[in-house]
């Protein structure tokens, strides 16, 4: 469809004219003369019926219901990453936050409102991530499409068993998640069920190119889980490994590696450390057997590597997300470079 949108569709849907000298400028795009594209098009009317009717109505605008891309808001680049990835070209696709953005605090700015209030399907990670933010949104956007119990809203994180649910729900514990830990994202496999039950919501909101998402799901369920076994053998040494968090990021990541969490630099979440905990860290973690510091690109890296100077062991930053890292292009870049950035740390150890 995006091709064919150009200012002369003979052009890039026939590929170069056939008539005159081909420029060797790849961007120079010559206009057949009239005759060559009545013949193309009589000639596709011919071979296509059903793609020649598509192209009348993208260039004459024949009918009002011509097909359009499914507006889709991702409150994170992971879950903008995936859709596009099942979606493809059916799915156009906005990103309120990015990977050096803490998702926690974000604020409610009239143009993230605007881009909500046109969304057919909201993409968040829920399970309270966006408790600072999200609600104040989809109030002022009054897009009945995309609240919450509706198709047109997804909550990725409560698609599965979180970890991490607070048995004692109390504000002096910090900025405690009440749902459990949203941060799903760092787990492949959790991705993976997310991108399944994704396939299937993109297909009950937009039934008219279900069989496209079909296939685009399947093929994407057979890459990633290569992809998974791909990053696990890479990443065997770094079973049993003890690691100390920045925040509480990385249960999901922790668990899937075989690491293990031995504390964090925030005593609670949100919390910044005072010096006190920071002195009895400083004790702690080396008598611990921690071998990696890991913070989230979005974070302020001057606790981790303070702790890091004092002790000896490495601090990491992770991507975290798509985009927190320049290497982390999406979904599975996001992996690559984690599991890298964590081996590269663990070698670099004195
Ligand atoms: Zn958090």
């Amino acid at each position: 469809m995006k091709r064919i949108m150009s200012e002369n569709p003979f052009v890039l849907s026939s590929g170069p004219a056939k008539q005159g000298r081909v420029s060797k400028d790849h961007c120079t795009r010559r206009r057949p003369p009239f005759d060559t594209a009545r013949r193309f098009a009589s000639r596709l009317l011919r071979a296509n019926g059903k793609f020649a009717a598509l192209l009348g109505v993208v260039i004459f605008g024949l009918t009002p219901h011509a097909a359009r891309a499914l507006n889709v808001f991702a409150c994170e680049p992971e879950w903008a990453s995936l859709v596009t990835a099942l979606g493809g070209d059916n799915v156009q696709v906005f990103t309120a936050t990015t990977g050096r953005q803490d998702p926690h605090q974000i604020q409610a700015r009239p143009a993230l409102i605007a881009r909500l209030r046109q969304a057919d399907l909201a993409i968040c990670t829920g399970a309270e991530l966006e408790i600072g933010w999200m609600p104040v949104l989809l109030r002022q956007a009054a897009n009945g499409k995309v609240q919450p119990g509706n198709p047109g809203y997804f909550a990725a994180a409560e698609q599965i068993a979180l970890k991490e649910k607070p048995i004692r729900l109390d504000r002096a514990e910090g900025d405690i998640h009440a749902a459990g830990n949203p941060h799903v994202q760092t787990d492949p496999r959790n991705i993976q069920a997310i991108a399944e039950l994704l396939t299937r919501r993109l297909i009950d909101v937009d039934r008219a190119n279900a069989a496209v998402y079909q296939q685009r799901g399947a093929e994407f369920q057979t890459k990633w889980k290569a992809a998974i076994a791909r990053w696990e053998s890479a990443a065997a040494p770094l079973k049993g490994v003890g690691i100390v968090e920045a925040h509480k990021s990385w249960v999901y990541l922790a668990d899937w590696l075989g690491m293990r969490s031995l504390a964090a630099i925030e005593p609670k979440p949100g919390v910044p450390p005072s010096s006190g905990y920071l002195a009895q860290l400083l004790t702690e973690i080396p008598a611990r057997g921690a071998k990696l510091i890991v913070y989230a690109a979005y974070q302020d890296p001057r606790p981790p590597q303070f702790v890091s100077e004092k002790t000896g062991i490495p601090a990491i930053e992770l991507p975290f997300t798509v985009g927190g890292t320049d290497a982390a292009k999406d979904v599975f870049s996001l992996f690559d470079d984690t599991v890298g950035r964590l081996l590269a740390g663990l070698s670099a150890r004195p």
